[in-house]
């Protein structure tokens, strides 16, 4: 952002009275331009002793597997959100269970929610953000060719809580590139 978005003035960069850390800030407006963390929410889709995975046909990592998710929007909740993603990109009906992970990513200033949710039937379909949707047993996830970390984070947590009969809530972290 170079300009004021409340009055078009150019915008500076720097320290200001009762704020912790530099800001982006409106010398003829005195607008704070604040840079929060975005949420992402998404679905951990399961089916029986299967999860559902999807081919990204977007960048970014076009062409690896990824639970389904993407950046929430204004004026829904997390899980409407969770499951507008679902349905973006598989056309799936979800029941959802609970929340499964939050997930930070530090280096992107990102925060990751995926909502446990168990399809209701098999009806979904390929979208112009997916080119492939299969459903996984655990010995058959493509562990390399996982898109993001946050994925991978929900997809263990899941597997192991399944051996041990539970269903709970994990927080993980990425802190590096
Ligand atoms: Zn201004």
């Amino acid at each position: 952002m170079k300009f004021c978005s409340n009055c078009g003035s150019p915008i500076q960069h720097g320290e200001l009275p009762g704020e912790h850390l530099p800001r982006y800030y409106c010398a003829v407006c005195g607008t704070i331009h604040y840079e929060n963390p975005k949420v992402i929410v998404g679905c951990l889709p399961i089916w029986e002793d299967k999860v559902m995975l999807c081919k990204r046909g977007i960048e970014p990592q076009y062409g690896l597997w990824n639970i389904p998710g993407g950046f929430m929007e204004n004026d829904e909740t997390v899980e409407e959100g969770a499951v507008r993603e679902m349905t973006e990109e598989t056309g799936g009906n979800v029941r959802v269970l609970g929340l499964h992970t939050i997930y930070n990513v530090l280096p992107v200033n990102q925060v990751h929610l995926h909502f446990l949710v168990e399809l209701v039937d098999l009806n979904y379909s390929l979208t112009e953000e997916s080119i492939d949707i299969q459903l996984f047993k655990e010995e058959e996830i493509p562990w390399r060719e996982i898109a993001f970390a946050s994925s991978r984070f929900a997809l263990k947590r899941y597997f192991a809580d399944r051996q041990q009969g539970l269903r709970q809530t994990h927080v993980g972290t990425y802190k590096t590139r």
